[in-house]
């Protein structure tokens, strides 16, 4: 049997109405934000990619699709949307008219990763690019508008961890305070970081290899050595986060894998899926339009791991739906079975979450169907109970039992199971 590629995977008809809900109400918020879709096509020239994202960088060390076709040219198939875009900004003068565009896009990217819960070989992204808008207040709007979705989605628990990483002016000295921290302490570090120092010092920041995060600790940060605009840049990033109750945390050892960016950075960080991982991460990058052939265009942009979103999403879904109604009706006999049903009725439509068992079983298996679906409370309902005129009502999680009168069950009801 031929079997799917490692690291791609189907997404299933009963998987695909949760990522449908993600992008409607993804499109809806980039609509609010005047954000127009772009779609962009699935392979480039490996050039675009090796110029724009970094030859330093593990994606194009490493991770990229990448063959060429049958006359010979070099085809990569894309790692990330930013780099088409831009490419495309560029192709079609989109600048000439007005340098301000926005635009998102959703689709699938590659790469070739070690797969795992949350990463694959095929992933997809939300993606969004602003041009022309140097201002910070951009920077904080583009974090503003992944914590709206975030919370449209119901998930808590994420944070946003932003940084600068300064711009051409003072980046240079910041190199030069790393490179000397780097060079004091070479034999500790991985051939791979002494390869980037020579490159992009910048990116053993962000090496895995655990004695190099150790020779790392104490290094230099960006901070630390920004210029007055991109220090004054990045205090309005966060004055204006602030002003507009977004939650966030200054990330001084936080760089980014790829290399176009500059001053603002960010990530959005769970715990949700194990180890913490990323579920979305962009950046400023007010090089890169004019690195590409372009005129210089500031631009910033983020992209959101889909796959990651909707498995935060899926666990979410389950944990509600683990949770059990508030009341199970236990009936036994007939007379019994058409009282619980009108009831059960009755309290659904005042906002309570019912169930009941139409089987006729004995008291035990009903007992036992109950405690499966987790119930908060059950009542216990037979000729008996309504003869004496003293329905059971029994708390499954205190492990109380109260008796209830025939003469206004529903009320009685909705006071005892609400109270909890
Ligand atoms: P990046 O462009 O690497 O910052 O990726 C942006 C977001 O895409 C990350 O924060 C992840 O949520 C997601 N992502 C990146 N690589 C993968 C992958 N291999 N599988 C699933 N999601 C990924």
């Amino acid at each position: 049997m031929i079997q799917t590629i490692r690291g791609f995977r189907d997404i299933l008809p009963e998987e695909a109405p949760l990522w449908q809900r993600i992008e409607t109400i993804a499109a809806d918020i980039f609509r609010n934000f005047g954000f127009q879709e772009i779609r962009i096509p699935i392979m480039e020239k490996t050039e675009l990619f090796a110029r724009s994202i970094g030859e330093a960088t593990d994606i194009v060390e490493k991770e990229m699709y990448t063959f060429p076709d049958r006359k010979g040219d070099k085809l990569t198939l894309r790692p990330e949307a930013t780099a088409s875009i831009v490419r495309s900004y560029i192709q079609h003068k989109m600048y000439a008219a007005d340098p301000v565009r926005k635009f998102y896009t959703v689709g699938p990217m590659f790469r070739r990763e070690r797969p795992q819960k949350g990463r694959y070989r095929q992933f997809y992204q939300i993606d969004a690019e602003v041009f022309g808008i140097a201002s910070p207040y951009i920077d904080a709007q583009l974090i503003q508008i992944l914590n709206e979705l975030f919370q449209r989605l119901g998930l808590s628990g994420l944070k946003a961890h932003i940084n600068s990483l300064g711009c051409p002016e003072c980046r240079p000295n910041f190199q030069k305070a790393l490179l000397d921290f780097l060079s004091a302490r070479k034999e500790a570090l991985c051939d791979n970081c002494i390869r980037r120092m020579e490159k992009n010092p910048l990116r053993t920041l962000d090496c895995k290899v655990p004695t190099c995060r150790q020779a790392l600790e104490g290094a230099p940060t960006t901070l630390d050595h920004l210029c007055p605009d991109c220090s004054t840049h990045f205090d309005t990033v966060q004055s204006t986060l602030k002003a507009q109750n977004v939650d966030f945390i200054v990330d001084n050892t936080l760089v980014r894998g790829l290399d176009y960016y500059s001053r603002t950075a960010f990530e959005i960080l769970t715990t949700a899926l194990g180890a913490q991982s990323a579920v979305a991460g962009g950046g400023r990058y007010d090089a890169l339009v004019q690195e590409l052939g372009g005129p210089q265009i500031p631009a910033i942009g983020f992209a959101i791991g889909f796959d990651r979103l909707v498995h935060i999403v899926e666990q979410l879904d389950q944990q509600k739906g683990n949770e059990g109604p508030d009341l199970f009706l236990l009936a036994l006999g007939d007379k019994a079975m058409e009282n619980c049903h009108i009831w059960s009725s009755q309290l659904n439509l005042s906002g309570f979450r019912t169930e009941m068992d139409y089987s006729g079983k004995s008291l035990k298996s009903l007992m036992k169907r109950a405690g499966k679906r987790n119930a908060r409370n059950v009542l216990i309902v037979g000729d008996a109970e309504m003869e004496a005129n003293a329905l059971v009502l029994r708390n499954m999680e205190a492990r109380t039992q109260t008796t209830i009168s025939l003469d206004d069950p529903v009320g009685e009801i909705k006071k005892l199971i609400s109270n909890i």
